[in-house]
């Protein structure tokens, strides 16, 4: 069966009053840029849904293509028809058909946004179920549980019939929540916070701390390659920075007890990010901590390190067993650039075992062993290189020239 539209339907939007215009209008933008590359479809925004007009493009790459999109519940295949009730019913019957082969169960959910159209949403049911039961054998009516639900939604731009959905993103769309600076490593977690930070409709850029030559430029490149495998759900492009840090790990060796050495340099990390938020205008910060997973990552550890900045710091996932976020790593195509082998700074200049219990006002004192530390960090903050990674766009040696 050829159908000509997608009908796509927005998930939370529904419920959130006053924000919704906005928020229709971002999700509208997101899925004009995502949809670019066809240039056969047309998009038109209406009420509570935006309909594609397909002109002939296969639906599934196209739906595939949308899945990526948050703020996107469901997404049918469907076919269109003018609102006129034997017009419908025929179609009804075309759909039914096509997503039915022998027999089973339906039932017809009819809505009418239309008001002006003389068939409510009940008699739509009564009328066009009616219709198929007379023009099938071996269908029956099952309202609660049944193969296949024709959705016939009466808009004014004309009716749509579809038999299928296909689950969305779901979360709000890109860019309705603000921004926030997102450390990135380049294992396999920090991906993932970025993917479910940018769920909640907040906007990301990339902070990344490289430590050249004792990293090698492919670390880097891998981070590029992250990013560039998150601008799927960015709506298109995402801003990278990297850090060069080599400066600061060397002073952090050279003066710090090498118990202290992962507590002082995840408080420096911090304060630079918590700069550059503030000249990118985020108002939080989003990382790939995990309670309990590593020395830097015990409660008191945190409790050691947090204290440098008073942004908000989201963990989106904090307390997800390893297996878990894995899983989403692989759903989301970060998994396979992730598990690269190059290191990255702190696996090179830390100590093999980190004190997992560090204590706040130790790690102060030993901080201030690093005189200059203001102006290392001021000079970091400004040879930052910053990059803009757009969806689609090659990113291979994309530092080549800057470092
Ligand atoms: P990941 O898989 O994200 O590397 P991890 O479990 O290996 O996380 P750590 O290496 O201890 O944990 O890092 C904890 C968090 O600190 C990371 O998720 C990331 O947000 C941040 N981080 C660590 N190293 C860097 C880095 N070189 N640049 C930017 N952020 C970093
Ligand atoms: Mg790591």
């Amino acid at each position: 069966m050829l159908y000509d539209h997608l009908v796509v339907r927005y998930g939370e939007l529904s419920l959130k009053g006053k924000n919704r215009r906005h928020f229709e209008s971002q999700l509208f933008e997101t899925v004009k840029r995502k949809l670019r590359p066809y240039d056969n479809l047309k998009m038109a925004k209406l009420f509570d849904r935006i309909v594609v007009e397909l002109n002939g493009q296969p639906f599934e790459p196209v739906i595939k293509s949308l899945q990526d999109i948050f703020g996107i519940h469901s997404i049918s295949p469907a076919l269109r028809t003018e609102n006129n009730l034997e017009e419908i019913k025929k179609t009804a019957l075309l759909a039914l058909q096509d997503a039915m082969v022998k027999r089973g169960t339906f039932k017809v959910t009819g809505k009418r946004s239309l008001k002006s159209f003389p068939v409510n949403s009940m008699q739509l049911n009564h009328e066009i179920g009616g219709y198929l039961l007379q023009h099938t054998e071996d269908i029956t009516v099952d309202v609660h549980n049944p193969d296949v639900n024709v959705k016939v939604e009466v808009k004014d731009t004309g009716t749509y019939i579809s038999c299928q959905s296909f689950a969305g993103a779901g979360g709000l769309p890109i860019g309705v929540g603000g921004k926030a600076m997102l450390m990135l490593s380049g294992g396999i977690d920090s991906p993932v916070a970025g993917y479910l930070t940018m769920k909640r409709g907040v906007r990301i850029e990339g902070v990344h701390f490289h430590s050249p030559p004792f990293t090698s430029e492919r670390a880097k490149q891998k981070v590029v390659d992250l990013t560039q495998e998150l601008t799927r759900y960015s709506g298109g492009k995402i801003k990278l920075h990297v850090v060069p840090f080599t400066q600061i790990q060397q002073a952090i060796k050279d003066k710090i007890p090498a118990s202290y050495s992962m507590t002082i340099m995840r408080r420096v990390m911090l304060k630079i990010t918590e700069r550059l938020a503030e000249e990118n205008n985020a108002m939080a910060i989003a990382n790939g901590e995990n309670l309990g997973q590593v020395a830097s990552q015990t409660m008191h550890s945190m409790y050691a390190i947090n204290e440098v900045t008073n942004l908000p710091i989201l963990r989106p996932v904090i307390t997800m067993d390893k297996l878990e976020i894995m899983d989403i790593s692989q759903r989301i195509g970060t998994y396979d650039i992730s598990i690269r082998p190059y290191e990255d700074c702190c696996t090179i200049f830390l100590p093999s075992a980190p004190k997992t219990k560090p204590k706040r006002e130790k790690a102060i004192r030993f901080e201030k062993k690093i005189e200059n530390l203001a102006e290392l960090i001021e000079e970091a903050v400004q040879s930052v290189e910053s990059i803009f990674i757009e969806e689609g766009k090659s990113t291979e040696n994309t530092f080549e020239d800057l470092f």
